[in-house]
C-alpha cells in the first residue's frame, strides 16, 4: 500500500521512471507523448542536458544560502536576464518556488504599495469568472471556479468577479469583435465604480486563460481598454503569466504578443521547465522604489525563496529560449497545431471550438454544436479522454466545466516548443481517438 496522500485517492496512476524528449516513461516502458507539459511546464521536454547540467553544477557549488542572509550569483544572473527581456517599466524580480506563491505575493505586494503610498482604502481585487490562479487561500480567493472554491468559500478573502473575455461563449449574436471586447472590459470599470475606485488596488487576469477555460485569448482591443481603466482609476494590473508565460504562446512574456503592460506579472511553470520548482513575481520600478524609499521591507518571504538551484535552472532554462529563439519556433509550429486539430477534429458533431496562441491550444466539447450547451457534469467526460489518452500514450489535460453551467469540457494543449513538426498530427490523431473513445 502506497503512503502517499495522491491527488485522487482512488486513482490508479502508472509509476513515471524517465524522460526522453517530449516523452514519458513508465515502469512498464510505455511511452506517453507529453502534449500538455503536465501542466504547461516542460517547455524544453523531459531530457535536456543543458539543465541538468546547470543543475549539476549548482549543487556541486552551492545548495542554499537563505535570502535572509544571502544573495546568490544564479538569483542574481536570472533577474537581470528577465529584466532585460521584461515588459516596458518591470524592473524588480521576486523569486518564488511556483505559480500559487507567485500569484499570493502580488496580492500582497498590491496591498503593501497602497499602504506605502497613503492610500490605505485600497483593498479590493477584481478578478474574472472562470479563472483560476492558484491553490493557497489568497490566490484560489481570486480564482474564479466555483468547483475549486466551493469548501474553501468561508476562508477566502472577499474577491469581485467580472467576466472573462471568451468571446466563443460570450460574444452575442451579431456583435462585432471590437464591441464585444469592449463590452468585456467596461464591465471591469462598472465593477470599480460600485466598489469605489479609492478602495480597488488591483486587477487580476491571465492574458491567455489557460486551466479553467482552454487557451482562451482575449479579443483584439480588450486589454487596451483594460490597461485604461486600470490608469484612469489608479488601479494595479496583475496579469498572471504563470500559465501562458515563459515562450509558450510565441513570446517571452505573453503580455508582449496581447500588447498591454502590466504593473505585476507573475510567472512560474515554463520557467523551471519541470526541471526545479520555481516561479517569479515582477513589478514595475514604481512599486518597488514606494517601498524601498517607504517601509524597505515586503512584508512577505518563504525560506525557499531565490532558492539557488531552482534560479539555476531557471537561467538555463531562459538563455535556452533566448539563445536558440525558441519564441520564435513557437510561432512557427502554432499553425501546424492548429490545422492538425482541425484537420483532425473541426468537423466532429461534439466540437465547439478550436482556439489558441503558439503552443497553447484549446479544444472545447459541448453537447450540441448549435446551443453550444456543454455536457452534463455526471458525464465525467474530461476524466474519461484523460485516460483514454493515456491508453494511447498521450498527455493531454483535459478539464471539466467549472460547474456554473457557462462553459463545458474542454482540453489542454501545451506541447514541448521541441517537438518536431510532423508531431502536431500525432497529438491531434491521438486526442481525437481519445475524445471519440471518451464520448
Ligand atoms: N496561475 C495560473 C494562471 C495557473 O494556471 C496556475 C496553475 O495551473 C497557478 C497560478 C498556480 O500555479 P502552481 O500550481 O504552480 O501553484
Amino acid at each position: 500500500m502506497s503512503h502517499v496522500f495522491p491527488r485522487h485517492c482512488h486513482a490508479t496512476l502508472p509509476t513515471a521512471v524517465a524522460g526522453d524528449g517530449c516523452y514519458l516513461i513508465d515502469t512498464q516502458g510505455k511511452r506517453y507523448f507529453d502534449a500538455s507539459g503536465g501542466a504547461a511546464v516542460s517547455c524544453l521536454g523531459h531530457s535536456d542536458e543543458t539543465i541538468k547540467n546547470a543543475i549539476k553544477d549548482q549543487v556541486d557549488q552551492l545548495a542554499f544560502a537563505h535570502t535572509g542572509f544571502f544573495t546568490s550569483e544564479p538569483a542574481e544572473a536570472l533577474a537581470d536576464l528577465l529584466i532585460a527581456n521584461a515588459p516596458e517599466g518591470i524592473d524588480r524580480v521576486y523569486f518564488v518556488s511556483g505559480g500559487s506563491e507567485a500569484v499570493e505575493a502580488a496580492i500582497k505586494l498590491a496591498r503593501q504599495y497602497f499602504l506605502e503610498v497613503g492610500q490605505t482604502e485600497r483593498r479590493h481585487l477584481i478578478a474574472r469568472r472562470q479563472s483560476y490562479h492558484g491553490n493557497t487561500l489568497g490566490a484560489l480567493a481570486a480564482g474564479g471556479n466555483a468547483w475549486r472554491r466551493a469548501q474553501f468559500d468561508p476562508l477566502l478573502i472577499g474577491v469581485s468577479h467580472i467576466a472573462p473575455c471568451y468571446e466563443y461563449a460570450e460574444r452575442e449574436e451579431g456583435e462585432s469583435l471590437a464591441d464585444y471586447g469592449q463590452r468585456a472590459a467596461d464591465e471591469l470599470e462598472a465593477e470599480i465604480l460600485r466598489l469605489g475606485p479609492e478602495t480597488v488596488m488591483g486587477f487580476i487576469a491571465e492574458p491567455v486563460v489557460g486551466a479553467t477555460l482552454g487557451a482562451v485569448p482575449a479579443v483584439e482591443g480588450y486589454f487596451a481598454r483594460i490597461r485604461e481603466i486600470c490608469d484612469r482609476y489608479g488601479v494595479l494590473l496583475i496579469l498572471d503569466e504563470v500559465m501562458c508565460g515563459m515562450g509558450r504562446t510565441g513570446h517571452l512574456f505573453a503580455c508582449e504578443g496581447e500588447g498591454v503592460r502590466p504593473d505585476i506579472v507573475t510567472i512560474a511553470k515554463g520557467l523551471g521547465a519541470g526541471y526545479q520548482p520555481v516561479g517569479a513575481m515582477l513589478c514595475s520600478g514604481a512599486i518597488y522604489d514606494a517601498i524601498a524609499k517607504g517601509t524597505g521591507f515586503f512584508q512577505h518571504g518563504h525560506t525557499y525563496i531565490g532558492h539557488p538551484v531552482a534560479t539555476a535552472a531557471g537561467l538555463a532554462v531562459v538563455r535556452q529560449m533566448l539563445e536558440r529563439d525558441l519564441p520564435a519556433r513557437v510561432r512557427a509550429l502554432a499553425p501546424l497545431m492548429e490545422r492538425a486539430l482541425r484537420d483532425r477534429l473541426g468537423q466532429h458533431e461534439h466540437l465547439g471550438d478550436i482556439r489558441g496562441r503558439g503552443l497553447f491550444w484549446g479544444v472545447e466539447l459541448v453537447a450540441d454544436r448549435g446551443t453550444k450547451a456543454p455536457f452534463d457534469p455526471s458525464r465525467k467526460l474530461a476524466g474519461r479522454i484523460k485516460t483514454e489518452a493515456m491508453a494511447r500514450g498521450l498527455i493531454c489535460y483535459p478539464m471539466p466545466g467549472t460547474r456554473d453551467g457557462r462553459n463545458g469540457d474542454h482540453v489542454l494543449l501545451a506541447p514541448p516548443f521541441i517537438m518536431e513538426d510532423d508531431e502536431a498530427a500525432l497529438i491531434a490523431d491521438r486526442l481525437g481517438d481519445a475524445i471519440e473513445a471518451a464520448l
